[in-house]
């Protein structure tokens, strides 16, 4: 069995081979070790480091961390992923990952005894493609920089334009749906560019795939901000 020999670990021994041998498919552990002499040894640990007496409240605590999220950055430093501090520590005992920040914060009270990482660095690339960015006013408001792509003046009344009208059966697709003030809106109305005589300032095409995406609609932990630009922290 692999020991824990990363400088600052802090799991408890147990705990680590729990999770080791969890991360096995077919597992031989309950044949070896009734789950109860982990839970005991947990609690041995938890309170030799002077963490709560409550033998039963400190595993369930420990549960809990063990899931908690962790920011997975590919070789270059770009986020990929979000995964478990479960498979993060799986990941950095195969030696796929390195430990770059371990949890702070109100994970750190939860039990004095356990430190666990909170981000970690693939060791080779992963060349996976983002997803798309989804359709939305708001998305072609951004990629058009908030500027009519007929007459170039930013507005306020901004509105969504389909190049190839709809009534002309045009796509609600990237390359069919610009930015444009509502008076270009108006003047064009159901035609296309050429019969109202008007000229799109640039060929809409679909944005670049954003990698913090994956960062949408989550908690942004202290220890993550500085591996994520500043504007996606808003
Ligand atoms: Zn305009």
């Amino acid at each position: 069995m692999v020991a824990p020999v990363m400088s600052g670990w802090k799991l408890p021994q147990p705990l680590f081979q729990r999770i080791l041998d969890g991360a096995r498919p077919n597992s031989v552990r309950e044949d070896q070790q009734p789950a109860g002499m982990v839970k005991q040894a947990e609690k041995a640990q938890a309170t030799a480091n002077g963490a709560s007496g409550n033998g039963v409240a400190e595993a369930v605590d420990v549960d809990v961390l063990i899931r908690a999220p962790v920011l997975v950055l590919n070789l270059n430093y770009v986020p990929v992923n979000v995964c478990t501090v479960r498979r993060a520590i799986v990941l950095v005992t195969k030696g796929k990952a390195e430990l770059l920040e371990h949890h702070l914060g109100e994970l750190h009270t939860v039990s004095r005894a356990v430190e666990a990482p909170s981000v970690i660095r693939l060791e080779y690339m992963v060349k996976r493609p983002f997803l798309p960015r989804k359709l939305s006013k708001k998305e072609v408001f951004l990629r058009d920089k908030f500027t009519c792509q007929y007459c170039g003046k930013k507005v306020h009344d901004l509105t969504l334009d389909h190049v190839i009208p709809r009534r002309q059966h045009g796509a609600h697709t990237w390359e069919n749906v610009v930015t444009a003030c509502n008076r270009c809106n108006l003047h064009k109305a159901g035609r296309t560019p050429a019969e109202a005589k008007m000229r799109l300032r640039t060929t809409p095409r679909a944005p670049d795939p954003n990698p913090y995406l994956i960062l949408q609609n989550r908690v942004i932990l202290d220890e993550w901000e500085i591996y994520i630009p500043w504007s996606i922290r808003e």
